[in-house]
């Protein structure tokens, strides 16, 4: 099958779940469609029938980091965003995590590639090295407060996504905030389908489920179809 072909037949193919974020391939099931984040494998594996995304963490940012094997593996076909990376306030390093959040969004900056953002306490430099970037961003468990997010939603590509969150006592304030155009559901390391995260976003938000199914499709379209147009992968076996 062509790119195109695969393309056109995504669109035509019933609305799947979309888990923008996760550390898990999901085996079980062909209705969802999931961006795994690999960290920074220096190797992607052939054949592998999932999207990927791929940068080094702030967490690990003394992991070895090679950029010419880094910008080798953007090139790699199931890879559709850099993630996920960003800065953390509450890990060590600061200055580094800053080097190397800057560096990268450099090189994706080259690729015009959908980045995934890890944020903790770190909005405003966060924000500010954000601003111009030529492609759409995620904020992945986002915990941005009301000014933040009206920070945020100012930018025309960003992205919030919200998964563990969801299932606190206290919910995100943002959610009120925030268009669902502009929303996506992760299962980060839970071993849950993503599923469940639409449920209960569907009850806090009194919305129908399948119309948050339908617009979360369109959100990941509109996020990804350039760079799926570029891929051959395959959605589906
Ligand atoms: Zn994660």
């Amino acid at each position: 099958m062509t790119a195109l072909n695969k393309y056109i037949f995504l669109y035509l193919h019933p609305v799947k779940w979309i888990d923008i974020h996760t550390h898990k391939a999901y085996r079980k099931y062909s209705d969802v469609i999931f961006i795994r984040n690999a960290f920074l494998l220096p190797i992607l594996p052939e054949n592998i029938n999932y999207l990927c995304s791929n940068g080094l963490h702030p967490w690990k940012i003394n992991s070895p980091f090679d950029t010419d094997k880094f910008i080798e593996l953007l090139t790699r076909k199931p890879l559709v965003a850099i993630g996920e990376i960003g800065l953390d306030r509450l890990k060590p390093d600061f200055e580094k995590q800053l080097f190397f959040f800057k560096k990268q969004l450099q090189i994706g900056q080259q690729f015009k590639l959908p980045i995934i953002v890890h944020c903790v306490k770190a909005y405003p430099e966060t924000i500010a090295l954000l601003k111009t970037y030529p492609a759409p961003v995620v904020f992945h468990q986002y915990e941005g407060n009301t000014s933040i997010t009206n920070q945020l939603l100012a930018l025309p590509n960003v992205y919030f996504s919200f998964g563990k969150q969801l299932f606190r006592k206290q919910i995100p304030a943002s959610l009120n905030q925030i268009p669902l155009h502009r929303i996506f559901l992760e299962t980060d390391t839970s071993p849950q389908h993503v599923k469940t995260c639409y449920m209960q976003l569907a009850q806090l938000l009194n919305i129908n489920l399948h119309t948050l199914q339908e617009q979360l499709f369109k959100n990941f379209n509109a996020v990804f179809e350039n760079r799926i147009l570029q891929t051959e992968h395959v959605y589906l076996k």
